[in-house]
């Protein structure tokens, strides 16, 4: 059986590779990734400086994943919000907010979540698959061609634990982060994750200078474990040690996300918990 090549999702070497096994010429990659990432086209129709016979390999031979918006939503401050369409017709959501610095685009990295969040609507059908790389990319690729606009940032903090989906997401970020591509700054890209210890250990070593952010929402191990199964597995201890680790070697600020509960997480213990200073005696 040949393979299907899932062509956005090659890494330039691995296309120069899978043309020079069709008899192309190893240019042709160059040629290749310039029109998948730098002009984000979405039919080989439009390559028009490669051979129509090439142009036809390669539509019978590998896939060129497309998302198609299916709902957009515009708030009252300009957000943006999208529901698309992956090519097995499971849907990825995504949000596009501007910025005095740029656009911004908030992005999923699977569909649906096995992370059990008890807040979360991502989290109530479980897991249903991850995305591959060239999905997470058409996101950002398929908001930028619907509005004409040039998005500087990413967060990857929609459905999904990004964490969960590690080589998928390292691919990512460096196919937007590629020069011949968005060439996108990694310091413009934020993952945020509920705090998967080991996989943060990972990630401080690819030396990819991105911002890391923790899903903290509560300050104590057992109130955490009531919101967040994941604090079952990893503690806040092990994660304050691995973010610190993780600063250590990429020098890079880490940010903590807390979503205030009613009647949950949003007392004035809490808050002198999470600001690590105890209130004085009689203080409300
Ligand atoms: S990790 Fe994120 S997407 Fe997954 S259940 Fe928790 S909040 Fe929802």
């Amino acid at each position: 059986m040949n393979t299907v090549y899932d062509i956005r999702g090659m890494m330039p070497d691995e296309l120069k590779k899978m043309l020079e096994d069709m008899g192309e010429p190893a240019y042709r990659a160059g040629q290749l990734f310039a029109w998948l990432h730098g002009q984000q086209v979405s039919s080989f129709d439009e390559m028009t400086n490669l051979p129509l016979s090439l142009r036809n390999r390669l539509k019978d031979e590998t896939e060129l994943v497309t998302l198609e918006k299916l709902i957009e939503r515009i708030s009252s401050d300009g957000t943006r919000k999208y529901l698309l369409r992956l090519p097995d017709d499971e849907t990825v959501e995504c949000v596009l907010m501007k910025y005095h610095y740029g656009y911004s685009l908030c992005i999923s990295s699977q569909v649906g979540c096995r992370m059990g969040c008890s807040f979360c609507a991502s989290a109530r059908g479980g897991l249903i698959r991850s995305l591959k790389p060239s999905e997470m990319l058409e996101q950002v690729y398929t908001v930028q061609r619907l509005n004409s606009i040039r998005i500087s940032h990413v967060v990857v903090m929609g459905t999904g634990e990004p964490l969960d989906n590690y080589d998928a997401l390292i691919r990512f970020l460096k196919l937007i982060n590629h020069e011949k591509g968005q060439n996108m700054s990694l310091r413009n890209i934020t993952v945020s994750t509920c705090g998967l210890v080991e996989k943060i250990e990972e990630l401080a070593k690819e030396d990819l200078p991105i911002t890391l952010a923790i899903s903290l929402h509560a300050v104590t191990d057992e109130k955490r474990r009531t919101l967040m199964p994941v604090a079952n597995r990893y503690s806040i201890s092990q994660i304050t040690k691995a973010c610190n680790n993780y600063f250590d070697k990429t020098g890079r600020r880490i940010t903590f996300e807390y979503s205030l509960i009613s009647g949950i997480n949003d007392n004035m213990d809490d808050a002198d918990k999470l600001a690590g200073s105890p209130r004085p005696a009689g203080r409300m």
